[in-house]
């Protein structure tokens, strides 16, 4: 049996007419760049994550990007993030001339620590505390962080809260959804994340009317009117055909997640049928609506020969993310190093992604379940 750990032809079947039909409207409008298309989805978006505004961007992280130019967050400031993430969470700090400063992450959530966070800025001198911009929370594998815990440090400290929810589309935290605690909510719509597009793409979702309009400005090169310049932007803007393929997806994200979520009680429930509590560990769902854009298992031990195993049977599965941000050569500069954030350090080393999308079958997982029980069967 093939298990792959993401299959989106299986997805693209059920909504192919529709997409061959908008593309090729668009075609014929040859009409390619911003426009309606991204307009209505711009609306759809903000209406979905509960927030007043949303600005169509060209990736994920020219969404962390042009949102960190909005806040004003440059040379010299400090912002503070997790090393356990995707690279270009810290990636779009650095480029704004920006230090990121890491805070290690809660063990049981992957999410940044808002303790961590606290001490972190209380062990900082006045003059570095005081360059302190912001934070970058992580949604990690599509599961919220503490936003009470960060709002109240952001509130203490006036800093400006940007969310790096590339992986959390729908995903819940108390009564409102991620992208809608910060200043800036940060989307992508790469093909792997929940609501993807037919190449790149992203969204920054917003309150406030003021950065809206900014966003707007800064997306085409900061120009306003067309060809004057008050502010240096660049070219982050959206395309047609993406936004109306999102558009299409997005309609069908709530049915998705829901298989998601029910593919994640599957696991675990087989995980504990095969008596594997003891070397595996599921995700904890700690928030209301973890939406699985992953389904991280930390592994007590041997986890790179069990993915080695487990790609020799036929099964889809991969680290997120087997180097922690601190320790990456390009950060050298920044005079971080091993043992710094243990418990970042510990997840690169310990978890291992398995299939979770929304096609995926009870008896896919239960083989998926049964090589690992079949893996560890000597050592249990
Ligand atoms: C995917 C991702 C990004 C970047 O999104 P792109 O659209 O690929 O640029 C940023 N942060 C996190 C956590 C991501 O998973």
């Amino acid at each position: 049996m093939q298990v792959p750990l993401l299959d989106l032809k299986a997805q693209y079947a059920t909504i192919s007419d529709e997409c061959i039909r908008v593309t090729r409207e668009i075609y014929e409008s040859q009409y390619f760049i911003l426009g309606p298309y991204v307009e209505a989805l711009e609306k759809e978006v903000a209406s979905y994550c509960g927030a007043s505004y949303a600005v169509g961007v060209s990736s994920g992280t020219d969404a962390l990007l042009i949102s960190l130019m909005a806040a004003g967050v440059g040379q010299g400031d400090r912002v503070i993030t997790t090393p356990y993430t995707f690279f270009a969470t810290a990636g779009s700090i650095a480029r704004t001339g920006a230090i990121p400063v890491f805070v290690d992450i809660s063990p049981d959530t992957y999410n940044l620590s808002a303790q961590r966070v606290n001490a972190t800025l209380e062990q900082m001198t006045p003059t570095e505390r005081k360059s302190v911009k912001g934070i970058m929370p992580v949604h990690l594998y599509g599961q919220c962080a503490d936003m009470d815990g960060i709002m109240e440090i952001a509130r203490a400290h006036d800093l400006v809260i940007i969310e790096d929810a590339a992986q959390a589309i729908g995903s819940e935290y108390g009564e409102k959804r991620a992208g809608t605690f910060g200043e800036f909510g940060c989307f992508s719509f790469f093909p792997s994340k929940n609501l993807g597009c037919f190449g790149d793409g992203g969204m920054v979702t917003t309150d406030s009317q003021e950065q809206y309009e900014f966003l707007k400005i800064l997306r085409v090169h900061g120009s306003d009117p067309k060809y004057y310049h008050r502010f240096i932007g660049g070219n982050f803007r959206l395309d047609a055909l993406q936004a109306a393929i999102v558009s299409i997806k997005l309609k069908h994200l709530d049915n998705w997640t829901r298989a998601r979520r029910e593919n994640a009680d599957t696991y675990r429930r087989l995980f504990e049928q095969a008596g594997l509590g003891d070397v595996v560990t599921c995700p904890v769902e700690k928030e209301k609506r973890h939406i699985y854009n992953q389904f991280v298992i930390s592994l007590v031990n041997r986890r790179d020969e069990l993915k080695a195993f487990l790609n020799e049977s036929g099964i889809g599965c991969e680290i997120y993310y087997p180097v922690p941000l601190h320790v990456q050569d390009c950060f050298n500069y920044l005079g971080y190093g091993k043992g710094d954030f243990p418990e970042s350090e510990f997840a690169a080393e310990h978890t291992l992604a398995l299939p979770i999308y929304p096609e995926l079958t009870e008896s896919q997982q239960e083989f998926v379940v049964d090589r690992i029980r079949h893996f560890y069967a000597n050592s249990l």
